[in-house]
């Protein structure tokens, strides 16, 4: 079958009206939830042939939490499409008023290649949770994820429900030819826009979840080791291609030098060790030669280490970088971390307002005066006071950039919201109305409408 007639004929399921049955869409995410199960084996092996990620890091930051994703839609899934009552106001007596979740229709989600399986597959679940059909499009840059994803959804799921088309640029340029009624991107700015052009001809809502270079602030008052720790957890984690990342890493200067310390010591206390067979890999030559021109050997304070064979690089802290230098121009999205030393903290504020808006920010303080105007002061898609990166595990807190890293959220309701059309309705609830909105137009009409809006 044709892209366009595997469209076309989820447009007709989608007008059948089936997938509006809130059983239907519960069975249809457990369903899901098994497949995954019973292939993890597959899935395992599909990541590691694209990029090296070891099984225990795909089950925590991929399928562990799809599934948790999965149950918290079933679990919750009444509740979110329940009709919402709302007051009716007195212009509007007697009558009521409540607010419908309906399902979008036929949406598309593109997914990128740095969490293969979680960043293609958790939209795709808010999706289904909100009752649509669902076109995939996986980054072709994992190609073996993209082909696992493939061969599972289309192997088990009827195309006129969800179907998963791979591809790279003309492929995706094709599919967003066609009209969908709603496109999830996650990925780069640049194709963001890309993304964005394409769906304004048909006027078609667009999520769009990008990247950024997301600052890390330490402060002088925060507990330095845990800080150290969690700051380097978090960006060598899957080689730094996280989207939530810590690009770089303002420290106040009085703990500057300790915190490079504690840095290379947990560096070496996780033991990132480039001969593991689970060290992961950049993901195509491309990355690696992109992120071994930002590092400049002269500016390295431990790693630099760049096996071109293997697509891997140690994890790497830069110091002494100019501000103006081309690391600091562009998402880093490698294990290459800048520390750069501050005394006032008002110039790290407007260092950072300078610059898009990122997708993450971090703080690490113990001051309450310092959280406060942090968190005033810039604006950040979501982030982390005291920790890195774990916001994203949150159910209950939307997820999403702003500005430059994007627009729109999902995870838990959010999910659900994004994928939904919250129709708004008042019913009359008697046959007779106040006569005031009708001619002819009096003065004595305009004295009572005066009373009420004034
Ligand atoms: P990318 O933008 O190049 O690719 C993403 C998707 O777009 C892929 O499916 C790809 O096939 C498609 N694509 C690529 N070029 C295209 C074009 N010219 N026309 C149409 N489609 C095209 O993604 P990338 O740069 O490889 O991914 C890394 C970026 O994604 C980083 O900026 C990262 O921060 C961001 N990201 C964001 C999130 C988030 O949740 N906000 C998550 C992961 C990654």
């Amino acid at each position: 079958m044709t892209f366009a007639k595997i469209l076309q004929s989820q447009r007709v399921y989608f007008e059948s009206g089936i997938t509006r049955d809130l059983e239907f869409r519960k069975a249809q995410l457990r369903h899901l939830k098994s497949l995954l199960k019973e292939n993890e084996a597959l899935l395992l092996s599909a990541i590691h042939n694209d990029f090296h990620k070891s099984g225990f890091d795909t089950y925590v930051t991929e399928l562990g939490l799809l599934y948790r994703d999965i149950d918290e839609c079933t679990t919750h899934l009444n509740q979110w499409a329940k009709t919402r009552k709302v007051k009716t106001d007195m212009a509007n007596q007697p009558g009521k008023s409540y607010i419908l979740a309906e399902p979008l229709g036929n949406c598309l989600v593109i997914g990128t290649w740095n969490y293969p399986f979680q960043l293609s597959l958790a939209p795709v679940i808010a999706a289904m949770a909100a009752g649509n059909t669902v076109v995939l499009k996986p980054s072709e840059l994992a190609k073996n994820c993209s082909s696992a994803l493939a061969r599972l959804v289309n192997e088990n799921f009827p195309p006129e429900y969800l179907f998963v088309a791979e591809g790279g640029v003309p492929e995706t340029n094709a599919i967003l030819e066609e009209r969908f009624d709603k496109i999830f991107f996650t990925g780069s700015t640049t194709v963001g826009r890309i993304v964005y052009q394409a769906a304004a001809r048909h006027l078609t809502p667009v999520t769009l979840e990008l990247g950024g270079k997301n600052p890390v602030i330490v402060s002088g008052n925060c507990n330095l080791k845990d800080a150290a720790k969690r700051v380097v957890w978090a960006k060598f984690l899957n080689a730094g291609q996280t989207c939530v990342a810590p690009d770089h890493v303002f420290v106040e200067e009085s703990v500057y030098q300790e915190f490079l310390t504690q840095c290379t010591y947990w560096i070496q206390t996780f033991d990132y060790n480039l001969a593991n067979n689970n060290y992961v890999q950049i993901i195509n030559d491309h990355h690696f030669q992109r992120i071994q021109e930002l590092t400049l050997p002269e500016k390295v304070y431990c790693g630099g280490i760049f096996d071109v064979e293997q697509r891997t690089i140690s994890p790497t802290i830069l110091t002494d970088v100019a501000e103006s230098s081309p690391i600091m121009q562009e998402e880093i999205f490698g294990p290459v971390l800048p520390v750069f030393s501050y005394s006032n903290l008002d110039t790290v504020i407007r260092q950072i307002r300078n610059r898009p808006k990122p997708l993450a920010a971090y703080l690490f303080t113990k001051n309450m005066e310092e959280k406060n105007r942090l968190l005033r002061q810039l604006s950040f898609g979501g982030g982390a006071i005291n920790e890195t990166i774990m916001h994203l595990t949150s159910t209950q807190l939307p997820f999403g950039g702003v500005g430059l890293s994007g627009f729109g959220s999902y995870h838990g309701e959010a999910g659900f919201a994004t994928f939904s059309h919250y129709k708004s309705i008042l019913e009359r609830l008697l046959p007779w109305e106040p006569s005031l909105r009708y001619p002819p137009n009096t003065e004595k009409k305009l004295k009572w409408v005066k009373r009420f809006l004034k």
